[in-house]
């Protein structure tokens, strides 16, 4: 009988990440894993769209036998194969999150035996999940200190409920010698400017302009520059975002504009965001740490929060804005793949 990893998908935040960290995990490891309980701590339990296209993309990667599941299932076995590369096109189906799907099947990319190419259809701009320009301009240049190969382009953006948004990735397995022994955030290097954008689609122009306006002049000793677009996408959709590049990294803060939220609440997420950050006088922005988290593991290997008492260096260095659940989560989930 295979020996599963069991894991407690109730456990820390509760949430999606726990799967798709199992389900890369497992890939990479080549290990089998159970999962009760999935989502168990949010209101809707169990897999959404997203979750599951995750469970499919990643089984469909590593030609894994998977347990059955469908939306709302709250338990999976998964057993995984080889990693192949290839051609690979997932669809989420509504606007779940498509940069979760893509942080989800870009570490098992790199563990592939030929490089890929892959397209997902989803939400591109969706709250409480990275907005594409912060997988591209964030997440994506950590990856390559790493000596991860990738090119990622925006094809078309997808809102909620709409969706129909279109990325697209390159992806190349790890080449020998590329990757660095040690990974530190530490210091975030001089401000070198930055810029505040605002997007509508299908919606007047004037509520990017009043977002825009609304951080410019709030954050007016960052001296951003203002920016504003009209995008098109299958339907209506907004979000604003500031972008802060430091020697080191590219910060991006965002907010996604929705039915029920004014254009002022949109830009007021947006300062807080990155007075929060800029506050803290950390490197390393809090979402951004608990994303690096699996690479990190991956790469350039393991933390001595893990083995206490067990004397040894660590490989790499985090100065974290904060130590969110999330992040706290996705370092248990690793642990147990160790
Ligand atoms: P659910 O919470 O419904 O299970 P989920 O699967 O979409 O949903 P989580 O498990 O909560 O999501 O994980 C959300 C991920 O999105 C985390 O990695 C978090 O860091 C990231 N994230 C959330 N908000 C932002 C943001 N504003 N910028 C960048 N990343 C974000």
């Amino acid at each position: 009988m295979k020996d599963f990893i069991e894991i407690d998908g109730s456990q820390g935040e509760g949430g999606g990440q726990v799967l798709r960290t199992s389900l890369t995990l497992s890939a990479v490891t080549g290990r089998a894993v159970r999962i009760e309980k999935i989502r168990a701590g949010r209101e809707k339990p169990g897999l959404k769209r997203q979750h599951l296209t995750c469970v499919k993309a990643v089984a469909e990667i590593c030609g894994a036998k998977a347990s059955d599941v469908e939306v709302g299932s709250s338990e999976l076995e998964f057993v995984p194969g080889a990693i192949k590369g290839g051609e690979y096109r997932f669809d989420v189906g509504t606007a779940g999150s498509v940069t979760l799907v893509a942080q989800t099947v870009l570490p098992v990319l790199i563990k592939a035996d030929a490089p890929s190419s892959v397209t997902i259809t989803g939400g591109t701009h969706v709250p409480f999940a990275p907005i594409w320009e912060f997988f591209a301009e964030t997440y994506l240049p950590e990856l390559r200190r790493l000596g991860v190969r990738v090119e990622a382009e925006l094809d078309t953006c997808g809102f909620y409920p709409a969706a129909g948004g279109v990325v697209k990735l390159r992806v190349w397995p790890l080449a020998d010698g590329a990757t660095p022994s040690r990974y530190e955030l530490t210091d975030l290097g001089a401000y070198r400017g930055g810029k505040v954008v605002g997007v509508v689609s299908g919606i007047p122009d004037s509520i990017a302009e009043a977002e825009v306006g609304i951080v410019g002049t709030q954050l007016r000793e960052l001296g951003l520059e203002r920016e504003t677009r009209r995008v098109a996408s299958f339907g209506p959709g907004n979000y604003c975002y500031a972008q802060l590049d430091y020697e080191r990294v590219s910060v991006v803060f965002s907010s996604v504009g929705t039915y029920s939220k004014s254009r002022k609440a949109v830009g007021h997420e947006v300062v807080t965001a990155v007075r929060d950050f800029v506050k803290s006088g950390k490197a390393c922005e809090k979402h951004l740490a608990d994303q690096l988290l699996v690479p990190l593991e991956m790469i350039v290997g393991g933390h001595p929060e893990y083995n206490p008492g067990f004397e040894w260096q660590s490989n790499w260095s985090l100065d974290m804005q904060k130590k969110t659940k999330h992040y706290t989560t996705n370092s248990d989930i690793i642990g147990k793949f160790r």
